[in-house]
């Protein structure tokens, strides 16, 4: 992969983990460190019906965002270390196109089908 493209898909990451970072916040999630996230902000909840479904709403959404996050972080070290849009299951090239579309795509697109 070129450089130029390379660069690029650092711009669209760390763009997108901004984007994650701000919504988590949003949502009154502290970012403990790179990894963790702590999900005690939430006890502050009724303990309603209605509060437990809003909450096991939130912590879905939280778990969506903190898990595109860590795609995201694991993208960008791959970046440091020159394997970034390699297929992590057949080595292949992850055709651009895919990767402009997801940056943090980890398989090409007949592995990801085999995958499910
Ligand atoms: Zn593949």
């Amino acid at each position: 992969m070129e450089q130029k493209q390379l660069d690029a898909a650092r711009s669209r990451l760390e763009a997108e983990k901004e984007a994650v970072d701000k919504q988590l916040l949003d949502h009154g999630v502290q970012l403990e460190g790179d990894e963790n996230i702590s999900l005690d902000q939430h006890e502050g909840f009724a303990d309603s019906a209605q509060a437990t479904a809003e909450r096991s709403q939130e912590i879905t959404i939280v778990e969506q965002m903190r898990v595109r996050r860590s795609d995201i972080l694991a993208a960008l070290a791959k970046i440091d270390q020159g394997t970034y849009g390699k297929c992590e299951s057949c080595g292949n090239e992850i055709p651009p196109e895919r990767l402009e579309a997801v940056p943090a795509a980890t398989l090409c697109m007949s592995c990801k089908q085999q995958s499910g």
